[in-house]
């Protein structure tokens, strides 16, 4: 590494978060400045967020380049930060202002450090004790040199901060100033894992070797749930700390559970950082600064966590490597798993990529050799996988409005009669997908996007799922005017709950759906309260298939497994395949035997069978080799590109210049699909024009891609956004 340092009044060129895509010159300030330095720079009338990014081109008449206004006090950007971003930016065709903004997303990232007051053990007695000061006081004898916020101290001891203030009077308990950003508790190395078992041990040993070889690889830890990966790919991070490096769990967001954290610190006897949407501002700041001086060990968080300033980085992993959150899919377009995987070859770090059912992808990539694989074959201690079996609904003679079958209901019956838990998931948010006048026939629809409003009732609302507008319900149709004919279609998980609270009205029913909890954090505890036994029944969607822990729970039940299997996305196999997998496997994790029942019209279909027989490998290969024969990834490649406007002919006519003009692509074999109209058609009044390219494995496709797009010239307010590896076609 260089370690470049510009002098006072020495041309250096700046990279800043504004959308301008080069760098600009400015002159060193007093004091001079490192390469990589976090700055602030005067931009027309404004100062702005840039960091240092080499020697000043010297394009420009020297005494007119300004000078750098500010260096901020945090450690400068180091140049395999750097190489990632860059190398992030041109596999995503993204900008490299808005990459950088991505690595700069800590709050006051500029204010200088702040303090805070703690307090600490002095020495002494008081001249009078009461029950309340004792307790503070033994409290802090216990801590040693230990120091404590107020509220930290008034919480542990159980006392009113006026005890504490009172104690501070008499010099019992010293009060002092210290810096904000304090470095996470370290993490205790010495505290004992759980036995493992042979297979969980030797996975371990073979993680733990690849760890501490100090090279970059990619381990894919396929296990079925419950089968103890998390257990070993804890030892992989203790091997790494050991080590001196830094640890990185991605977790799909809304799997961040209590129940996580607290496995960590049971392990480790300390918290690690938590990094997420819910995380306070001031929690956020400590974090980015903890993390690039190596003062947190340990990150737990979000995709974006991917982008922290690492000091010396040696393991990342993403547990629950298919999930389809890891797509960050709008603003900066990136997939967290395949970005996780570049971050490490840069810095000789460990990937450990965890699923029970693993994406195509991984798996392909174990194929041909690029990445290693661990199995995990049995579940932990008694818990045997769940049965799974299908209900034929063809001989269900279910009423209008009704979606629980007779024989889902007799074995949710049986399962309740024993006092245990039953989940029921449907992946469809809200109470009804359509509202329809039963008058005219005419669908309430979202008036900015080309999608029908969702009744949700529990926030007696209608809800455009594209852009999330909100309008009330209405009584009168809006087209006949008739009142009282509109009328609810098809079931919505909220619906459904209606249905289990008639069907078995001794029974707690709980619906869990994202829309419902204002913060992560209410949802959080909402589960938590699930998990200790605060609901018989749990319906929910998509959100209750993700690696949540729930003892109790032995009884699964799908109510449409058809949902997924419609449509025309290339991984709808795959993606129902994972999904009912995942659902299923929640049942049955302690020690009773669990079931799934399926409910499906087409229980013949080769996925659902798949499903059944549970013959994994066989489903990959089949999977494998039909994406193969049409040339689609993980055996090919491409790339989705989005035109929107709010004039639709602006937006045609582009696409169909783009169409006719391929000179670039066709160069590398490349095909186009399209223009057509996008199956969302219209979003929030922009019109929406689709074209697909697809391309062979071993292509520069991104520079063929620049080439083409470049030749457009967008009118109006048209936008051009490219997608690299769609994983939604929406
Ligand atoms: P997975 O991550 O594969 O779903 P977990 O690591 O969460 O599996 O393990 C499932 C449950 O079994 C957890 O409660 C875990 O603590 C427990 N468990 C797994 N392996 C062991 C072990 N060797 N000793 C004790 N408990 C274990
Ligand atoms: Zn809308």
């Amino acid at each position: 590494m260089t370690h470049s340092f510009y002098d006072e009044g020495m041309l250096v060129t700046v990279m800043t978060t504004q959308p301008i895509d080069r760098t600009l010159d400015y002159k060193s300030p007093e004091g001079g400045c490192h390469l990589g330095a976090f700055v602030e720079v005067p931009l027309g009338p404004r100062k702005v967020l840039g960091v240092i990014w080499g020697k000043g081109t010297g394009d420009y008449e020297y005494s007119k380049i300004r000078t750098i206004s500010r260096v901020f006090d945090v450690v400068p950007m180091r140049l395999e930060l750097r190489d990632f971003l860059e190398k992030a930016a041109a596999y995503t065709l993204t900008p490299m202002p808005a990459m950088l903004r991505l690595a700069t997303r800590a709050p006051r990232l500029t204010d200088p450090p702040s303090t805070q007051r703690v307090y600490r053990r002095a020495n002494g007695e008081p001249t009078r004790m009461t029950e309340a000061r004792a307790r503070v006081l033994t409290f802090l004898n216990k801590s040693g040199d230990l120091t404590f916020t107020l509220k930290e101290l008034t919480k542990h001891s159980d006392v009113t901060s006026s005890v504490v203030t009172g104690l501070v009077k008499q010099g019992i308990i010293a009060e002092e100033n210290c810096p904000r950003d304090l470095p996470f508790q370290s993490m205790n190395l010495d505290l004992p894992c759980k036995k493992l078992t042979a297979e969980q041990f030797d996975a371990a040993e073979k993680l733990t070797a690849a760890v501490a070889s100090g090279n970059y690889g990619t381990t894919l830890l396929r296990g079925v749930t419950g089968s103890g990966k998390t257990e070993v790919y804890l030892e992989a991070i203790a091997t790494a700390m050991r080590l001196g490096r830094q640890a990185l769990v991605l977790l799909p967001e809304i799997a961040l559970t209590g129940e996580f954290l607290t496995r960590i610190e049971r392990r480790f006897g300390a918290q690690p950082a938590e990094w997420h949407s819910g995380a306070t501002m001031t929690e956020r700041r400590r974090i980015w600064r903890m993390v690039g001086q190596g003062k947190a060990q340990l990150v737990v968080g979000a995709r974006s966590a991917l982008f922290l300033p690492y000091q010396n980085l040696g393991l990342i992993v993403v547990d629950e490597e298919h999930d389809t959150s890891y797509k960050q899919e709008d603003g900066v377009i990136y997939n967290a798993r395949d970005m996780a995987v570049l971050r490490a070859s840069q810095v000789r770090a460990h990937v450990v990529l965890a699923s029970a059912t693993p994406s195509l992808e991984s798996w392909a990539n174990v194929q041909n050799g690029k990445y290693t694989r661990l199995d995990l074959n049995a579940r932990f201690g008694m818990a045997t996988l769940p049965e799974i079996k299908t209900i034929d609904m063809r001989n269900e003679k279910l009423p209008a409005n009704r979606w629980i079958s007779q024989a889902l209901q007799n074995k949710i019956n049986a399962r309740l009669n024993v006092r245990e838990q039953v989940m029921l998931f449907l992946n469809r948010r809200g109470f009804a997908p359509i509202t329809l006048c039963r008058a005219c026939g005419f669908q309430i629809g979202c008036d900015q996007c080309d999608a029908r409003m969702v009744e949700h009732r529990f926030s007696k609302s209608l809800m455009c799922h594209q852009c999330g507008d909100t309008k009330p319900m209405i009584e009168k149709c809006p087209s006949c005017e008739t009142v009282g004919r509109m009328a609810p279609i098809g079931p919505g998980v909220e619906r459904l709950g209606e249905e289990a609270a008639k069907l078995f009205p001794d029974a707690m029913v709980t619906v869990l759906s994202s829309d419902m909890y204002k913060t992560a954090r209410a949802l959080k505890e909402k589960i938590e309260e699930i998990a200790s036994g605060g609901a018989d029944i749990i319906i929910g969607t998509q959100l209750i298939a993700k690696g949540h822990n729930f003892p109790n729970l032995t009884l699964v039940g799908v109510i449409d497994a058809d949902l997924g299997l419609q449509g025309s996305d290339l991984r709808a196999a795959e993606r129902t395949f994972q999904l009912m997998r995942q659902v299923a496997g929640r049942a049955g994790r302690a020690k009773k035997t669990g079931s799934a029942l399926i409910q499906t019209y087409q229980p013949e279909h080769p996925v659902i069978r798949a499903i059944l027989a549970g013959e994994e490998e066989e489903f990959w290969r089949a999977e494998a080799f039909e994406r193969e024969q049409a040339g689609v990834p993980p055996y090919g490649r491409m790339a989705g590109i989005i035109l929107s406007g709010s004039n639709v002919t602006q937006v045609f006519e582009a696409a169909n210049m783009l169409a006719k003009n391929i000179f670039a692509l066709t160069r590398i074999d490349a095909k186009v699909f399209g223009p057509a109209p996008a199956p969302v058609a219209r979003i929030r009044g922009r019109h929406r024009v689709r074209l697909l390219v697809k391309a062979g494995k071993g292509v520069a496709l991104q520079s063929a891609l620049v080439e083409w797009v470049s030749q457009v010239r967008l009118k109006g307010d048209a936008r051009l956004s490219i997608d690299i590896d769609p994983q939604s076609f929406y």
